[in-house]
């Protein structure tokens, strides 16, 4: 099956809208997976991260929530950030529907808001368990109409420890069902998981092999790693690198070398707020900043895109976290390379990853001209965004019609709710900023300064 049309009942607005969103085909998890969800029977399925998981429960979780007035689904997900990436994925299918409302809980934000937003009505709940929890326990949140539950990531769930809290949830709902769960991995945990919760579930495998032939999986045997990382940078001059290092401290000590060696760069770990991990986002997103340093929590799930290449600086605890790191790149129709880099001592912790990558030699990497990786671009923020009713189209008409900003020196514009962001010429950036203490946007002046 490699069309959409071809998957039974999905309306013909639907399939228009995902051929306007570009997405022509769906992904082999999709068409195996969105038929059995929207016949209601239990389904678990494994497919690696990028593989379109989203959607293959998003669609049959929109289609029934069309026909309710109270919401039918809740999905549960690991953390705040894949909650508002399953969101955002979800709310642009669904917009052609009038009057969609996704709301999302997750902590960091106050309960009140998200229980106001709940209280005036949702088709479709996301959440993180403990937010849900909260919720629940403060009766602002009641699972009486939902039918569906989708634990998505259930893996890396249970390795956050969410297993009595899923759980929990489940069994809350009294009138579910259905249960559908999407794990990257399968170990035992998830087993035992999907034993507890599923009835008789319909098991989908997707094969993996033609995808993972899109990630060029290798290694370097090094005993010292920045050296080695600095050759690799400067051997293949990425657009966008994301560097993993396994704990908080390691991350600020690693991505505070490269600032110091030049290169642009910025990190994101559990110790930042929940704003500095949304704006490390957007500038990597938006190209401002080359080079992303992170932990896997801080990490999990999220689909930055178009990422050329991968390193594990330190080498991950397991074969599942590898798995999710290798799988930040090379997503869609893109080519990733994923770098582990090995010390001695690491060599034998780690044969699956002797086992799957390849081995390169150091010197096969540039010696000599270890230029930094430098942005051409910087993010400038203005206070005010979706509240304002700013839309991108109004900064544009700001920038290159009031302060005459060639169109070319305006990269990506990501309008959030209190705030926008605008990634510049580097060089432009400060003029910008000054000409917007009196150029208006919208007919009111903002504030604008430099992330
Ligand atoms: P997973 O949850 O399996 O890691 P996602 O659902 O996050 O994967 O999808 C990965 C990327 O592929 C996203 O950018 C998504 O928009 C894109 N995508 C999903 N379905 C399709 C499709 N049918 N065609 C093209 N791109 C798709
Ligand atoms: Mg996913």
């Amino acid at each position: 099956m490699n069309k959409f049309s071809s998957i039974d009942k999905l309306p013909q607005e639907l399939l228009e809208q995902l051929d306007n969103l570009g997405f022509n085909k769906p992904t082999e998890v999709q068409s195996e997976a969105i038929e059995p969800i929207m016949q209601g029977r239990d389904v678990l399925v494994q497919s690696k991260t990028g593989s379109g998981k989203t959607l293959g429960f998003g669609i049959p979780a929109i289609l029934q929530a069309v026909n309710s007035s109270e919401p039918t689904s809740l999905i549960i997900a690991p953390t705040r950030e894949l909650v508002q990436q399953i969101a955002k994925e979800l709310s642009r299918v669904a917009s052609y529907i009038n009057n969609f409302k996704i709301v999302t809980l997750y902590g960091g934000v106050p309960l009140r808001k998200q229980a106001d937003s709940l209280a005036l009505g949702a088709n479709i709940i996301i959440g993180t368990p403990g937010r849900i929890i909260d919720h629940l326990s403060k009766e602002t949140l009641k699972l009486e109409s939902i039918r569906t539950v989708v634990l998505d990531e259930a893996d890396k769930m249970l390795n956050m420890g969410f297993y009595d809290d899923i759980i929990k949830i489940v069994s809350n709902a009294r009138k579910i069902e259905q249960r559908v769960l999407f794990s990257a991995t399968y170990p035992n945990s998830v087993e035992m998981l999907a034993k507890k919760l599923l009835q008789n579930p319909l098991i989908i495998k997707v094969d993996t092999e033609i995808e993972s032939l899109k990630i060029d999986e290798i290694f370097y045997k090094t005993n010292s790693k920045y050296q080695t990382l600095q050759k690799i940078l400067a051997t293949k001059k990425p657009k966008s690198v994301l560097i993993f290092a396994n704990t908080k401290q390691a991350v600020i000590n690693l991505a505070d070398d490269l600032n110091r060696d030049g290169h642009s760069v910025i990190d994101l770990h559990g110790d930042l707020t929940q704003e500095q991990r949304d704006e490390a986002l957007i500038a990597f997103a938006n190209g401002s900043k080359r080079i992303l340093v992170a932990t896997d929590v801080a990490s999990r799930g999220l689909d930055i895109k178009d990422i050329e290449l991968v390193i594990n600086f330190d080498t991950p605890q397991d074969e599942e976290t590898y798995t999710h790191r290798v799988g930040r790149t090379g997503r869609a129709d893109a080519v990733g390379e994923a770098i582990t880099l090995l010390s001695d001592k690491e060599l034998n912790k780690c044969s699956y990853i002797l086992n799957k990558a390849r081995e390169v030699n150091e010197s096969n990497l540039e010696n000599k001209n270890t230029k930094p990786l430098t942005s051409n671009f910087t993010t400038l923020c203005i206070n005010g965004g979706k509240k304002q009713k700013i839309r991108a189209g109004d900064i544009l008409g700001t920038l290159c019609k009031d302060i005459g900003i060639d169109n070319n020196h305006i990269g990506k514009i990501d309008i959030k709710p209190t705030k926008s962001y605008i990634a510049l010429n580097s060089k432009i950036v400060k003029q910008v900023a000054k000409a917007l203490k009196s150029a208006k946007i919208k007919k009111r002046k903002f504030v604008a300064w430099v992330l």
